[in-house]
């Protein structure tokens, strides 16, 4: 049985994980959390890794208390998470803590040669182009674990010598699908956090209701499926059955469906490329009865064009997008700003801090902490 490392344990993917580890009896040989101490703690008493690392170092002695006993290494902040993806116990890590704070440990885990399976999409979002390259020429597989990106990968089997036109990324359009901007000004956190199809952790819950998700997703399946921005449509399905699908040459469209449950991907992401049972509830189609199909609404949604405009311009523009977001979402969820300007924030910020090519690591965290300044900038001067 393959060994994981699993860097976010304790959120919304993390947990998930842990109920497929736990299903197919997989060796857990590491564990990681912000700050949640208590739930990391009980993790890795239940599934005795080599390492835990809680990122908060204000915490790390209280993890050293509760795990008193138990043989278990204590790590703490960036230089843990980069080491327990350095690490080669074990055969797959999964990268899913939340944000651009992934980015290094994935290029870590690269480096290493370990496989990953990725969720953390904002790591290639923001450095798409250096995790590409680098997982290249490493030979690493980068196992997608987002559910469209998932449902491209699996639609992708037996099909590496065909060509294809264009990949169909469905999304649900959120909890605020159909209204417009006069709709939408008086929206708080606490209605924007309640997600129709999907019970995710609060920031991709947020991105899913300003359609940022779906531009982070446009980014995310440039970047793994080595295509052309006009190769990806965008199409809301409001019943997330239809996961996403590839149209090849001979407008063949093939794609996967399933019940709305992070454990399909995730699994596959884990166990690639075995199909066993999963711990989940089997698709009837006929209690759906219908699915529908239809266009997204660029002119309320600012966030999903501007990740497009960023992504068709390229270089360290998406990584301006994803970090402007990522500062303004955090806003939002404090109630300190209202919903419609993250798409003001983000789009700001996308036209006016400077971009300029990729070249390494540094280049993307310059251009990810210039794009937050700027938009907590913008506050403070409102
Ligand atoms: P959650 O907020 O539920 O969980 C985030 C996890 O990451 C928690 O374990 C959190 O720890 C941990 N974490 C956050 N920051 C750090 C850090 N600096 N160091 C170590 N651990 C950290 O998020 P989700 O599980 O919903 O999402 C995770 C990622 O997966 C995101 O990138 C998201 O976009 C992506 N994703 C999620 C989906 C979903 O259904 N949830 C679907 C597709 C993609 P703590 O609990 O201590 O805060
Ligand atoms: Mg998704």
């Amino acid at each position: 049985m393959k060994k994981v490392a699993i860097l976010g344990s304790t959120g919304s993917i993390g947990t998930q994980a842990l109920e497929v580890v736990e299903k197919h009896g997989m060796q857990v040989t590491a564990l990681a959390a912000h700050s949640n101490v208590e739930m990391l703690a009980a993790q890795a008493k239940k599934y005795h890794p080599e390492a835990v690392c809680i990122f908060d170092p204000a915490k790390t002695e209280q993890l050293e208390t509760l795990l008193m006993g138990e043989r278990i290494e204590v790590l703490t902040g960036m230089d843990g998470l980069c080491e327990i993806a350095s690490a080669t116990s074990h055969d797959i890590l999964l990268n899913s803590v939340v944000g651009t704070v992934g980015l290094l440990p994935t290029l870590k885990a690269i480096e290493a040669g370990t496989d990953i399976a990725l969720a953390n999409k904002e790591t290639l979002v923001a450095g798409g182009s250096l995790v590409m390259k680098a997982a290249a020429e490493k030979g690493v597989n980068i196992y997608p674990v987002d559910s469209e990106h998932s449902a491209i990968f699996q639609s992708l089997q037996g099909n590496a010598m065909n060509r294809i036109r264009k990949i169909i990324l469905t999304a649900s359009g959120g909890p605020f699908f159909g209204k417009k901007k006069a709709d939408l000004t008086q929206v708080r956190a606490a209605d924007a956090l309640k997600h129709p199809n999907w019970n995710m952790g609060n920031k991709i819950t947020i991105d899913s209701a300003t359609l940022m998700n779906k531009g982070l997703e446009f980014i995310e399946a440039k970047w793994l499926f080595d295509l052309d921005p006009s190769q990806i449509e965008i199409v809301v399905h409001r019943q997330s059955v239809l996961h996403s699908a590839v149209e090849y040459e001979d407008y063949a469209v093939i794609g996967q469906m399933g019940v709305p449950d992070m454990k399909i991907p995730i699994q596959y992401a884990l166990l690639y490329p075995n199909r066993v049972e999963c711990p989940t509830q089997p698709l009837s189609l006929t209690d759906y009865g219908s699915l529908t199909f239809e266009k997204p609404d660029y002119e309320t949604f600012d966030c999903l064009r501007a990740a497009i405009d960023a992504i068709t311009e390229g270089g360290l523009r998406p990584a301006i997008v994803n970090g402007a977001n990522e500062e303004a979402v955090g806003h939002f969820l404090r109630d300190e700003i209202g919903f419609l300007e993250i798409g003001e924030l983000v789009r700001a910020a996308m036209e006016h801090v400077p971009g300029g090519e990729v070249r390494c690591y540094e280049d993307v965290l310059e251009a990810d902490q210039a794009a937050r300044s700027f938009v907590r900038e913008k506050l403070a001067n409102r």
